[in-house]
């Protein structure tokens, strides 16, 4: 399973780089605000820390290797000291007119350690000071980061911590019946990537996502061997479960959403996010299956979804064609979602003080 993993800078980002850019006495080491606290919530979260720095020129004699040594340590068993570990440590000692591949933005050296350590690059970042980390985000892949000790309040410590860790959940659930890994961002649209081993469903799954406007990323094993109907549930608690950690405290949200009726086949959904669950589905299928997937199911999937959502979901479904009355009801309710998953401000919309 590859891990969220963070390609952290050190001078100038975990601590601060002084006018001459060269930390070579304990009087010059300073943490940068903010960063303890910052990196255990992340850690917390299920972050890894990989440290990649450039110390240029280290071994000459304007910077012998033992004086940076003593403060190189001193900083890693300070950060140790507050359960702040590092996965790994890259230095390039090179000049920036040395031909060397480790000096970023090259990705040199961290071949060997992503070979090993596979990152998930929707959930990974570099996070430094200067263009050349955000270069190697680039070159990786993934998202970077700017720190900065005098910029815009985006570039602090508990911001970054925070543009890292909203609104997305990832949630591994494993029974005697299905075990199902899955990940939402809901501030993403990146492609969905669903397979559960129905096609139809993941056809479905892929389609709530895309419509909802957030993004899903979820491979599903059930006992398919007994029936669909473990898989079609579970797959529905975890996306119920993941949304609402992504969720988290509420704030912003929208709340409601709800989509008038789509041509021929026509849905209605109204949903509410209230943290109470209740489900209602009218319409029948005149067909017992959609390709791999018992219609019986449709109605399920959405009452568990809601169950383990925490939300009010209405659905009113007519039509000829099963097919489509079947994916109306998942686009539908991905539209109503995408309304209700909605961030505008800071309010609780709830006068109870809580949702
Ligand atoms: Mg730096
Ligand atoms: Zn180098």
């Amino acid at each position: 399973m590859s891990t969220a993993t963070l390609f952290i800078d050190r001078d100038g980002t975990l601590i601060e780089e002084p006018p001459d850019a060269q930390i070579d006495t304990l009087a010059k080491v300073r943490l940068m605000p903010g960063v303890i606290p910052a990196l255990l919530e992340l850690a917390g979260r299920g972050f890894r820390f990989v440290m990649v720095t450039h110390q240029d020129g280290l071994g000459s004699a304007q910077f012998p290797q033992a004086s940076f040594q003593t403060c190189h340590d001193f900083v890693l068993e300070l950060f140790r000291s507050q359960g702040i570990c590092f996965d790994a440590v890259f230095i390039c000692p090179h000049r920036e007119q040395d031909p060397c591949g480790c000096r970023k933005p090259k990705t040199g050296r961290l071949e060997e350690y992503l070979e090993a350590h596979p990152i998930d690059r929707n959930l990974s970042a570099v996070i430094g000071d200067r263009a050349t980390d955000l270069d190697l985000a680039q070159n990786l892949g993934i998202r970077g980061l700017t720190v900065s000790s005098c910029g815009a309040p985006e570039q602090t410590w508990p911001a970054v911590a925070q543009a890292l860790t909203s609104r997305h959940a990832a949630i591994l659930r494993q029974t005697k019946e299905t075990r199902i890994d899955a990940r939402v961002r809901l501030d993403s649209e990146a492609a969905p990537q669903v397979s559960t081993g129905i096609g139809f469903f993941d056809h479905m799954l892929a389609q709530l996502a895309q419509h909802g406007g957030f993004e899903l990323r979820l491979e599903a094993s059930g006992d398919l061997h007994v029936d669909e109907h473990h898989t079609v549930e579970d797959c529905a608690l975890v996306l119920g479960e993941a949304l609402r950690q992504a969720l988290g405290e509420k704030r912003g949200l929208a709340r409601y959403g709800f989509v008038l009726p789509m041509d021929e086949a026509q849905v209605q959904v109204a949903i509410d996010l209230s943290g109470r669950a209740y489900s209602r589905f009218e319409g029948s299928f005149q067909r017992d299956r959609v390709g791999e997937l018992p219609t019986e199911l449709v109605p399920h999937f959405f009452r568990s979804l809601s169950q383990s959502l925490g939300a009010a979901i209405h659905v009113n479904v007519t039509g000829e064609n099963t097919h489509h009355m079947v994916e109306a009801c998942f686009k539908g309710v991905g539209r109503a979602l995408r309304q209700a998953l909605k961030c505008e401000g800071q309010m609780l919309p709830s006068t109870k003080g809580t949702l």
